[in-house]
């Protein structure tokens, strides 16, 4: 305050008057006003300090401090408990299943808003329920990859609550800053799940890595996986018109610092290599079965008995699937030749 009655209202012209405080710049400098801006900051600064530590207190103590996600609201019977929203977790559950099946966010975005299906705070207004302010977009329907990508990194529906995850370092500084997730305030089986852990985890690496699309309109499968070996930077693809010169080359050589040698390689050779080794490992793989699971145990592998088993499950009645078509194939094809198809 005191910079504005010093520097900015003079400067601009401003006649400032506090009737409480019987201030007006234009009768002249109050010489109280110096030290009453003081303690107003301190003021200000104290009521900040007592909101923040309520707000820590309540976040540890494992209340919600937020407003129910997307897939929840407040239970009518307890105001402090959330409950599933039947419709909304609907939406929630596909949209875990769409980015399993290889949808990237922006696509699961583009799907949903095809559909017609609300954007979350148009159907938390439209539900009557509350939300968090801000503009709400003339397109009703119009879901963001962020909103996608914000929903597949909640843990709150695996039924978690998780507590201060952003801070601002002070009143003054209205910016947010990201609580590490080991100093969270994380409490379990607070809320009835909507997404079991495993389809949550299985989820992450994909939501964390960007699928993006290259110039030749294929997804880049190799971007964000790919370092200089020598420098440990990361290698990024150049897109030339003949598909077959493309190559990656290592970034520091861009940047024009000399930390190393330009390296690159040429896409084409890295597919070949990555699909010949694939190969390779699918070929032992079949042949020694319980060698290839033994050592992927040692790799710390993310199947798990229960998923192998409904994985071949899914093989086996696939490939039924396969036989009852080929066999449909072959009647029609008879029919056909017994001229009872024309
Ligand atoms: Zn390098």
């Amino acid at each position: 305050m005191g910079r504005y009655i010093d520097i900015i209202f003079p400067d601009n012209d401003v006649r400032y008057i506090a009737v409480g405080d019987e201030v007006d710049t234009q009768k002249g400098e109050n010489e109280l006003t110096p030290i009453k801006n003081l303690f107003n900051e301190w003021y200000v600064r104290d009521t900040s300090k007592k909101i923040k530590r309520a707000f820590y207190a309540k976040g540890k103590s494992g209340e919600h401090i937020i407003l129910p996600v997307y897939g929840y609201k407040k239970s009518p019977d307890d105001p402090k408990k959330w409950i599933i929203d039947d419709e909304a977790a609907a939406v929630v559950k596909r949209i875990f299943k769409m980015c399993l099946e290889g949808y990237s966010t922006s696509q699961i975005a583009k799907i949903l808003e095809s559909e017609h299906i609300y954007s979350p705070s148009v159907y938390k207004k439209k539900k009557g329920l509350e939300y968090n302010g801000g503009t709400i977009s003339a397109n009703e329907y119009a879901w963001s990859h962020t909103a996608v990508s914000s929903i597949l990194k909640r843990k709150e529906y695996c039924g978690y609550t998780v507590n201060i995850k952003t801070y601002k370092k002070s009143y003054k500084n209205k910016k947010r800053y990201i609580v590490p997730e080991d100093e969270r305030f994380i409490f379990k089986d607070t809320q009835e799940a909507i997404i079991d852990e495993e389809t949550f985890e299985n989820v992450q690496p994909l939501v964390a890595k960007k699928r993006r699309i290259n110039s030749y309109g294929e997804p880049d499968i190799f971007a964000g996986l790919l370092f200089c070996y020598d420098c440990k930077e990361k290698m990024y693809m150049r897109r030339i018109e003949d598909r077959s010169k493309a190559f990656y080359y290592c970034s520091s050589a861009k940047n024009g610092r000399i930390k190393c040698k330009l390296h690159m390689v040429k896409c084409y050779d890295l597919e070949a290599f990555v699909l010949r080794t694939l190969k390779k490992v699918i070929k032992f793989a079949t042949e020694n079965e319980s060698e290839f699971t033994n050592r992927l145990k040692k790799y710390d592998c993310t199947y798990s008995e229960s998923e192998i088993s409904s994985l071949k499950n899914e093989l086996s009645s696939k490939e039924n699937r396969k036989t009852e078509i080929t066999n449909i194939y072959k009647s029609l094809y008879e029919d056909k030749y017994k001229n009872i198809l024309s």
